[in-house]
């Protein structure tokens, strides 16, 4: 691909906003109308409690189901994200640019003293903007930072299945690329599945709303999760019988530990007695777990997602390096993740931290790290 024509590719049209602005308004009427779920989320400082409509799974299903119809109506194209991935990418990334100028101004601008909307003005025009002002920003009744989590994740699927669309297509629909979209629903149908779970992530109830979120959200997420999919439309890779066990073997015990790990310490918060894989939960400080994953290492949630991602990529094989992105990168953003954690709990559970590391001394790899 020469530069030129690299550079013409990423020229936004109007297809591109129309198909992101569409995208966008879909998810805000879905959000808005569709039943589902009120989770309440996290104590506020000003003691309120925003809630949140956990309808994900239904407004996903809904769009594919739409989107399909259209297709079967000839009044879509399912291979049009596929046909415009460079255009969407530099549209998404103007837009999010955009979205946050917005923010960064109304936030100056508001006297608003609640804690979702108080301004938290530092002066530094780049810090204000990339960390944002406010916490909880919305736009007509909808929450902002919810509304992107749930479009970065939905959009990566959307990504997914424009390209198996286009593979098909062109006949070069292979069994690497089948096994890698196979992993990726089942990755984001859970997400949705347990979307309630999102409401007590630290992004969720800690950051406030800037460029590095939406960036984050709308742009990083989308777009580079799904490299192996644009990869293996140009690239042919044979598997061995042995090869397609061995990396579903890796997906299914990388969704175990992942989705167990994050359940027990949930189910744990809500209720310290429940029963951890059929016996009573062990317990250090009357705080913290050490029964189940919890007491094989300190973050077995991380290894459980770093099987998952690495699962995600042994479909491209090992011929190039260009699959492994996600991986590799999620590998140094959950060190780094871990390491921050481990300085907050130890900050806040103090001594009963210190007992629980000498119970359970690994980080995220048992006898390896
Ligand atoms: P965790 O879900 O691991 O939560 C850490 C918090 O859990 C701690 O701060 C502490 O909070 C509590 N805790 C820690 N140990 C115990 C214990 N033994 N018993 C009870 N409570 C404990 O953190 P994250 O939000 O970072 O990760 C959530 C999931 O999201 C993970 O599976 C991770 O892999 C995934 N993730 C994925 C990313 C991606 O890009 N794919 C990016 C980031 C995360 P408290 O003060 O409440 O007790």
């Amino acid at each position: 691909m020469d530069f030129l024509f690299f550079f013409n590719s990423l020229i936004p049209s109007w297809t591109s906003v129309s198909l992101l602005l569409g995208f966008f308004g879909y998810l805000g009427i879905a959000g808005s109308i569709l039943p589902g779920k009120l989770v309440p989320g996290a104590n506020l400082a000003d003691g309120t409690r925003l809630h949140y409509r956990c309808n994900g799974l239904l407004s996903l299903l809904l769009l594919v189901g739409l989107l399909v119809i259209g297709a079967w109506m000839d009044v879509v194209s399912l291979t049009a994200i596929s046909d415009r991935g460079l255009e969407l990418l530099s549209t998404t990334f103007i837009f999010s640019v955009i979205v946050t100028l917005l923010l960064y101004v109304a936030g100056c601008k508001s006297n608003d003293r609640s804690a979702s909307l108080k301004p938290h003005i530092t002066g530094n025009i780049i810090d204000d903007w990339w960390f944002g002002i406010q916490l909880n920003p919305n736009f007509l009744g909808v929450d902002l930072k919810f509304f992107f989590v749930r479009a970065g994740m939905m959009g990566w699927l959307l990504i997914n299945l424009s390209v198996l669309a286009k593979s098909i297509q062109d006949s070069n629909l292979s069994q690497s690329m089948i096994l890698y979209q196979i992993f990726c629903v089942i990755y984001i149908m859970d997400y949705f599945f347990y979307e309630e779970y999102m409401t007590s992530t630290w992004d969720i109830i800690a950051e406030r709303l800037g460029f590095m979120l939406v960036f984050g959200d709308l742009v990083w997420i989308p777009f580079t999760f799904s490299i192996q999919g644009w990869w293996l439309m140009s690239n042919k890779v044979e598997l061995t019988t042995a090869a397609v066990v061995a990396n579903c073997c890796v997906f299914v015990i990388g969704y175990l530990v992942f989705r167990g790990a994050n359940k027990q310490k949930h189910d744990f918060k809500k209720n310290p007695k429940a029963l951890i894989w059929g016996q009573s939960p062990k317990v250090i400080g009357g705080k913290l777990l050490v029964s189940g994953y919890w007491g094989i290492a300190r973050h077995c949630n991380y290894l459980g997602d770093l099987l998952l991602a690495l699962s995600f990529s042994l479909p491209c094989g090992i011929s190039s390096p260009v699959p492994y992105f996600y991986p590799i990168y999620l590998l140094i953003l959950l060190i780094w993740r871990e390491r921050r954690d481990e300085a907050r709990c130890a900050e806040k559970y103090k001594e009963v931290w210190a007992e629980y590391r000498k119970t359970v001394p690994w980080r995220i790899l048992p006898y390896v790290y």
